[in-house]
């Protein structure tokens, strides 16, 4: 019977799996390592990239109302002065007066969670941005700002889109790309660095379409979570009270996945209203709105955000997928990812080493390689490699044995059902793209 961990338990074993088989390791480990920041390897990058490109697929390939962009992660102040940045994000920080720890106190409910004490200084506002020098001088003049979101990319760009493209909207503008902060406490391994990735996507309404849309991209986005296989029961959406919205904020919605130590944010969706086309208009000097001819009409766009991070996601996704079951009276670790997300689409295993086999291997996996992610597999026992593939969620095992090279057929082994069944290598790659879906 499958069987699902809960608690600090799951998260361990996340990052083990993570660390032991090449998902992500902790950022200069050889030095010690460095907190807040984290390594892809072969299989996280390739994971990464997938949880990524399911994202521009549902948000920008399949629609005729969204368009990408890729903006600078470098920026002048008068884009956060702007946008409220250098003044709001901030963070209260307090120190905890018997160890000295720092934490940021909304999360610590009024105990240390280093040494138990409640004795705190006063909360200060701690910035989170990280600020740097652009050029060899010194100074006010060449202070940059690394982004802490993606967003405002889309808004500085609005006028350029609209150019470009001839967009009228209601119509969306995408990213994916770095953001940084300077997180007082990262933690929970992936899900809090102070490096990390977000997909984020404006979607520029008239203002009289704002709720409308506002109920629509909250349904969108919850359904895309669904979709690429997280129970519903893992999810929820959680409405924020009106008085514990952003200062840009109409209204917010978080979708919320029960994460080992609780339910936590995994994609905030706000109604932004005009304020950041006004904000950047009347401190850059240049008109962002919208001119709707048929009405002759002069306004600006209201804007919808689903703001979502790539590398929290990833760990959404692993947490959801991770299970352990027993098979043939052994207990395996199986990820069942969606297809879509997992490293690896197909691992080709030749039975044995004999030279014939494995070039025969070779030229199935040559066949499957220019459609799917394979890895190629000739070590140990092949029960072993079947087990090796679950545990890091591929969905099919293709294996080619003795018989392959009188019968030209393979056997093709699924990863949730560990059925397996023979399928001809003439017909393999349209079996394999209609088993992947
Ligand atoms: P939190 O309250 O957790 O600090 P936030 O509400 O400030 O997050 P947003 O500004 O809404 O987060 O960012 C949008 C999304 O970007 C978040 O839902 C999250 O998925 C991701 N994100 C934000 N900060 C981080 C971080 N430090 N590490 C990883 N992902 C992050």
């Amino acid at each position: 019977m499958a069987e699902h961990d809960s608690g600090d338990d799951l998260l361990e074993k996340i990052t083990n799996l993570a660390k032991r088989r090449g998902f992500f390791f902790p950022s200069a480990e050889i030095y010690g390592g460095f907190r807040s920041a984290y390594d892809y390897g072969p299989l996280g990058v390739n994971m990464l990239r997938n949880v990524k490109n399911a994202w521009w697929r549902s948000m920008v390939q399949l629609r005729d109302d969204i368009v990408g962009i890729d903006a600078a992660i470098l920026g002048p102040p008068a884009i956060w002065a702007a946008s409220g940045h250098l003044e709001t994000f901030t963070d209260p920080l307090v120190d905890c007066k018997k160890c000295k720890e720092r934490w940021r106190e909304d999360k610590i409910d009024g105990v240390c969670p280093n040494c138990g004490s409640t004795e705190f200084t006063e909360a200060r506002a701690f910035n989170l941005m990280f600020k740097t020098q652009a050029g060899p001088v010194e100074g006010e003049g060449a202070t940059a700002y690394l982004r802490p979101e993606t967003a405002q990319g889309m808004f500085t760009n609005f006028a350029n889109v609209l150019a470009t493209t001839r967009r009228k909207p209601p119509f969306g503008i995408a990213q994916i790309g770095k953001s940084f902060r300077n997180e007082i406490t990262p933690q929970n391994s992936i899900f809090r660095t102070r490096e990390f990735e977000q997909m984020e996507m404006e979607f520029f309404v008239p203002p009289a379409e704002a709720d409308t849309w506002y109920r629509y991209w909250i349904e969108t986005r919850h359904r895309w979570y669904l979709e690429l296989g997280i129970a519903p029961e893992k999810l929820r959406l959680h409405e924020h009270a009106a008085a514990d919205l952003s200062h840009y904020s109409r209204g917010t919605t978080d979708i919320e996945f029960d994460f080992p130590w609780g339910f936590d944010e995994l994609e905030g969706i706000a109604n932004r209203g005009d304020y950041d086309l006004t904000q950047h208009a009347n401190a850059s000097g240049v008109r962002l709105e919208y001119f709707d001819q048929a009405n002759n009409e002069r306004y600006v766009p209201y804007v919808i955000e689903p703001a979502a991070g790539a590398t929290r996601a990833m760990m959404a996704f692993l947490l959801a997928a991770y299970e352990e079951d027993v098979v043939e009276g052994e207990t395996r670790s199986v990820l069942r990812l969606h297809p879509r997300l997992a490293p690896y689409q197909v691992a080709v295993l030749p039975l044995s080493k004999k030279p014939d086999l494995e070039g025969l291997s070779r030229e199935v996996l040559g066949l499957l390689q220019p459609h799917v992610m394979c890895d190629f597999d000739l070590t140990q026992s092949i029960g072993r490699r079947y087990r090796r593939q679950d545990e890091i969620g591929t969905p099919l095992c293709v294996t080619i044995d003795f018989d392959s090279l009188e019968d030209r057929a393979v056997t093709v082994r699924d990863r949730d059902t560990t059925t397996q069944t023979r399928v001809a290598i003439d017909d393999l790659v349209a079996t394999v793209l209609t088993r992947l879906v």
